[in-house]
């Protein structure tokens, strides 16, 4: 290779800053030299965003058990979470969060001074039999206090931060995962960064909907690098649609709306959710408010001049409470739906929120090699934690305030796992052409000179996902999305950036990210395909009942050696750690 590339070298890598990237970061820095990769400032990522909470069985406000919220996080997930990692996370959770205290996270407080607690969607006491109040939380930012002090103290570690550096290749000798290559956005230049293990924690792949809730970096760049090395993205066809984003915009009004007491409303002002979730109405699980929310428009029980939306009220909770423990709410909506909630309900419909699979690993995060290989093998050298990753506790539908928890228990198993092994071995070798395919795709992109651009390209993507691969999906149309899928990808052939310096050129990363979102997009249709059933947030008209006979199992995409998209399966993890599994029956709530 011709091109100019500068060499960097760490112990240990992260791929992304948000809460999974920092707190792995944070950790692994105490014990080796440590680089963090991302693409915007770190306090600017996704993570900042999360409003309602994150959960744990303290117990602070009434009884709760972390067998309940484990129980809760398996049958939430339709049976399809592996329930060991179910284990290690509920279990865990009560420390990782006194521990998130003690660092200087400042969580909203009880009277007499513990960690406020509310309720949030499926999450229960005594298995199942009434809400419980789990959700720890900072008014309506506890995304954002929490990557606030995750930063501070990865700072603190003498954590090494490279800002505005795009990903562009996972780089692989051997079989063993041994570094990055990545773009300085802001001067122009490729960087190897040469690591003796790599963590990836590069958030999710939402933006390929057309609504949703997702930062404009949620494109799915860390699925489509792995698949690019053959390395698979689990449960693809498994989209967390999230109940109340604003209608029109998809901009997210937290589930702690419907915690503090929120309720959904028809246009005959009916509270419809009682009828479709008897025992916990509202806080039934994310994926079944949604699609009882899509029935309601469906049978023309819509708000609006084209009947296409619901209401979710507040006001009745008072002004006073609205303003004290949900004021960024009371803000979004004015903003994006110019409706005070202290006095009006707030239009909303569902957006696409968060991807419950991704890279599958075992509980203890090293990555799973996968297709056909022993379920238990892993990959040297490779970590994957939060959004990006798949332990698997969310299965096919994840509970609300679950995911924040997944950063703070597997971010942190990540760092110490990979520091840990970093410290066990020597450098990986890199290969002869480590990095050449990422230059050469990101200088195609640089000169290429066609008809299409980037606006165009990705209107047409994210339509066709919402429509064809949304809440509710058949055969046919996901075989017209994957025909149209198919033409979408060969524009990218004939496509055109028109800006070609190499200083702070985002058209340049746009066009990057679009290739990304048009694998992403390619591979979760295939797998939302080949799934003949209904489990969690993936819905067939075609197929309405869940199948464990044949489904019980998740699914694994990757591209083969010519670049075609596979899908093969691997069992569920049934077996806890410790207690005996759990019958699986149907979801009734
Ligand atoms: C609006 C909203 C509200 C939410 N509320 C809650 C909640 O209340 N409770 C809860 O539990 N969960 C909530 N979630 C979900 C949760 O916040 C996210 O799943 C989680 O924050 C993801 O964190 P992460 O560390 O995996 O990735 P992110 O925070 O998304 O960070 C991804 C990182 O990867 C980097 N990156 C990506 N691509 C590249 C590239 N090519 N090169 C370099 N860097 C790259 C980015 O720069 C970024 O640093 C919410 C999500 C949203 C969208």
């Amino acid at each position: 290779m011709s091109v100019k590339i500068e060499y960097h070298k760490f112990d240990v890598v992260v791929f992304g800053a948000g809460g999974a990237g920092l707190n792995a970061a944070q950790v692994a820095s105490q014990y080796c030299s440590t680089a963090v990769i991302s693409e915007v400032y770190p306090t600017r990522s996704h993570t900042i965003s999360a409003q309602g909470g994150i959960s744990a069985a303290l117990g602070n406000l009434e009884e709760d058990h972390w067998h309940w919220h484990m129980f809760d996080t398996v049958k939430g997930s339709d049976y399809l979470a592996d329930q060991d990692a179910c284990e290690y996370m509920t279990k865990l959770a009560p420390q990782y969060i006194i521990e998130l205290e003690h660092i200087g996270v400042p969580f909203s407080r009880t009277p007499e001074g513990k960690i406020a607690q509310r309720p949030f969607g499926g999450h229960t006491a005594e298995f199942g039999k009434r809400p419980v109040k789990r959700a720890c939380y900072a008014a309506d930012r506890t995304g954002h206090v929490m990557l606030q002090t995750l930063y501070e103290k990865a700072v603190a570690q003498k954590t090494q931060f490279f800002s505005e550096f795009y990903v562009l290749e996972l780089l692989v000798n051997d079989g063993a995962v041994n570094g990055l290559l990545c773009w300085d956005i802001q001067n122009g230049g490729f960087h190897i960064f040469h690591a003796k293990a790599v963590v990836f924690a590069s958030g999710g792949c939402c933006r390929i909907f057309k609504t949703n809730s997702n930062a404009h970096i949620n494109t799915g760049d860390g699925l489509a690098v792995a698949m690019r090395k053959g390395f698979s993205w689990s449960d693809a066809e498994f989209i967390q649609f999230h109940p109340t984003g604003i209608y029109l915009a998809g901009n997210l009004i937290t589930e702690g709306v419907r915690g503090e007491g929120g309720i959904l409303l028809n246009a005959n002002g009916e509270r419809f959710m009682e009828k479709y979730a008897p025992t916990i109405k509202d806080l039934a699980p994310r994926d079944i408010v949604s699609r009882s929310m899509v029935k309601e428009v469906l049978a023309g029980r819509g708000v609006g001049p084209k009947k296409d939306h619901v209401l979710l009220k507040i006001d009745h909770i008072g002004a006073e409470a609205i303003m004290e423990k949900l004021p960024g709410i009371h803000e979004l909506a004015l903003v994006f739906a110019g409706v005070d909630c202290t006095k009006e309900p707030i239009p909303v419909m569902p957006t696409a929120h968060y991807q419950n699979g991704g890279i599958p690993t075992n509980y203890k995060t090293h990555v799973i090699k996968g297709f056909g290989s022993n379920p238990e093998e892993t990959v040297p050298g490779f970590f994957a934690a939060g959004e990006i990753a798949s332990a698997s506790v969310h299965g096919a539908n994840r509970l609300g305030t679950n995911s924040l928890l997944d950063l703070v228990v597997f971010g942190r198993t990540a760092g110490e796992e990979a520091a840990k092994y970093a410290n066990s071995i020597s450098f990986v070798p890199l290969a002869e052409n480590a990095g050449q395919e990422g230059v050469e795709l990101l200088q195609k992109f640089l000169n290429s000179n066609g008809e299409n651009t980037f606006g165009p390209v990705y209107e047409e993507l994210r339509t066709v996902m919402e429509t064809n691969v949304g809440v509710f999906r058949t055969e046919e149309l996901m075989t017209e999305a994957k025909e149209k899928l198919q033409v979408i990808k060969t524009k990218m052939d004939n496509f055109r950036v028109n800006d070609k310096s190499s200083i702070y050129n985002l058209e340049l990363i746009e066009a990057l990210e679009l290739n990304n979102m048009i694998l992403v997009s390619q591979a979760l249709t295939e797998c939302a395909l080949l799934r003949k059933e209904s489990r969690g947030g993936h819905a067939r008209e075609d197929y309405p009942e869940r199948d464990d006979a044949n489904f019980l199992k998740h699914s694994e995409v990757t591209l083969d050696k010519d670049g075609n998209i596979v899908v093969g399966y691997r069992p569920v993890r049934m077996k806890p750690l410790t207690v005996e599994p759990f019958p699986v029956k149907p979801r009734v709530y």
